[in-house]
């Protein structure tokens, strides 16, 4: 019997013992393609020999030092190599060990920006319904899933949200995706001007929504409208490319196709491809000035930031991307995936939508394709496509949720990077059978 308090306590659950490449092997001996790289975190694959090997040089020299004492020389290295690439403006790296703890730093970072600035009055959040920020408190009120903030309301700070940027749901029938683009951000400047400017510190949006909705992107130029309006009102633009992020669209960042930079930005599972828990914060020089000018300080931390171990084993997977160039097999296998999903199931009654970017797809699954009617919740059809996909050795990244009544279900596939045509193949055809059978 388990000690483990697990996520679903009456799962039974393969113990996972060893991974190779796009692999995965239980103690079994079943062996699953992973699909999702868990829930988009092994972006490289799983036993990289360079990851290994850094991992080992790095516990034989350093394994921790506290922050307060010392910085450390991978973590100045990670840092170095982040601000390379990153989008412009932003000059600083905060190292933390996850999402959701880059979510609350960031969180932080406005509320301090603007207490530092002398604008203390800000302090509303602005985020999208149908959307993930994690599951720490104030991530938690950030993000908009309601399924996973029912019970903790009380606990929650007040949040504002508006509808996410979802054209198979919301886009009007004859809208141009210009016309939705507009309409869509505006309902970012209602909502400011009902607040009141003044009072606003902070709009945090997926690029590409992840885990609540299925890898959705937005129509063009949404993102460029709201980055105007957060300007025109001087509101702080979080960007959370928790899961989106770090090469899995294509492009190191997400937000680069759609042409715009966030003042924070916060990554965490394809920074260190799990490897190490990594998370980290980018932040602009405007807000790192107002600390530097300011108090000198920004005030949080936690024991493991800047973690030497998970420092070096994020700047190993950094650099084997990099030199193998993986975000053009991205792009390749991304357009390849995508095609594939499309002669599968373009036509099949229960897939409503093939939509994502890069190594980063979602496919909506409905009762009917016509008219787009969703299951019902009970039936759990994303719970039973991941269970019919374990059975035939595939792994995908099952959700389902509800925004203004209207319920969704999707699984993600959002493989490693490495992954080939061949394998390819394999996922679409496993994943048609696992479908065909859970419905
Ligand atoms: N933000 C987004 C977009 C996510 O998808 C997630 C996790 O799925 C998080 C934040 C939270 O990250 P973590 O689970 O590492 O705390």
């Amino acid at each position: 019997m388990t000690r483990i308090l697990h996520r679903q306590i009456h799962a039974k659950l393969p113990t996972a013992d060893g991974g190779h490449g796009v692999y995965l092997v239980d103690t079994a001996g079943r062996s699953y393609i992973d699909a999702s790289g868990g829930a988009a975190v092994s972006c490289l694959g799983h036993g990289h020999p360079d990851v290994i090997a850094a991992l080992h040089a790095q516990a034989d020299r350093l394994a921790y030092a506290h922050t307060s004492f010392f910085t450390n020389t991978p973590a100045e290295a990670l840092a170095d190599r982040l601000i390379e690439g990153a989008p412009a403006g932003i000059s600083h790296a905060y190292f933390v060990s996850g999402g959701s703890e880059a979510i609350e730093a960031a969180l932080k970072m406005a509320r301090q920006y603007y207490v530092e600035t002398g604008q203390p009055g800000r302090r509303n959040i602005i985020a999208r319904r149908q959307s993930y920020h994690g599951n720490t408190l104030g991530a938690l009120a950030a993000g908009g899933n309601e399924m996973r903030r029912t019970q903790f309301h009380p606990l929650l700070i007040e949040t504002h949200h508006i509808d996410p940027c979802f054209a198979y749901r919301f886009q009007e029938p004859g809208e141009t995706d210009e016309a939705y683009a507009v309409r869509a951000a505006q309902a970012l400047e209602d909502k400011v001007l009902e607040l009141g400017p003044e009072t606003v510190m902070a709009f945090v949006a997926e690029p590409v929504v992840g885990a609540t909705a299925g890898a959705v992107p937005s129509v063009a130029d949404y993102f460029q409208r709201i980055r105007a309006i957060c300007d025109r009102y001087g509101i702080i633009l979080i960007l959370d490319e928790v899961m989106c992020g770090m090469g899995r669209t294509g492009t190191l960042h997400a937000s680069t196709q759609d042409g715009i930079a966030p003042d924070l930005m916060t990554i965490a599972k394809g920074l260190g491809g799990g490897y190490q828990p990594i998370g980290a914060v980018l932040l602009s020089q405007r807000i790192f000035d107002a600390f530097a000018n300011g108090t000198g300080q920004f005030q949080h931390g936690h024991t493991y930031i800047c973690h030497p171990m998970a420092c070096a084993a994020a700047l190993a997977v950094q650099e084997a991307i990099a030199r193998d160039n993986l975000l053009a097999n991205v792009r390749t296998m991304g357009a390849y995936l995508s095609r594939r999903l499309g002669e599968r199931f373009g036509n099949h009654s229960h897939v409503g939508d093939i939509r994502g970017r890069g190594l980063f797809m979602g496919v909506e699954l409905v009762r009917d394709r016509s008219t787009k009617a969703p299951f019902e919740p009970d039936l759990n059809v994303h719970a039973r496509v991941k269970r019919e996909a374990m059975a035939r050795g595939l792994l995908v990244y099952p959700g389902g949720g509800t925004i203004d009544g209207v319920r969704g279900d999707h699984v993600l596939i959002a493989p490693p990077f490495i992954i080939d045509a061949v394998t390819v193949d394999t996922v679409v055809d496993r994943l048609g059978e696992a479908i065909d059978a859970a419905i």
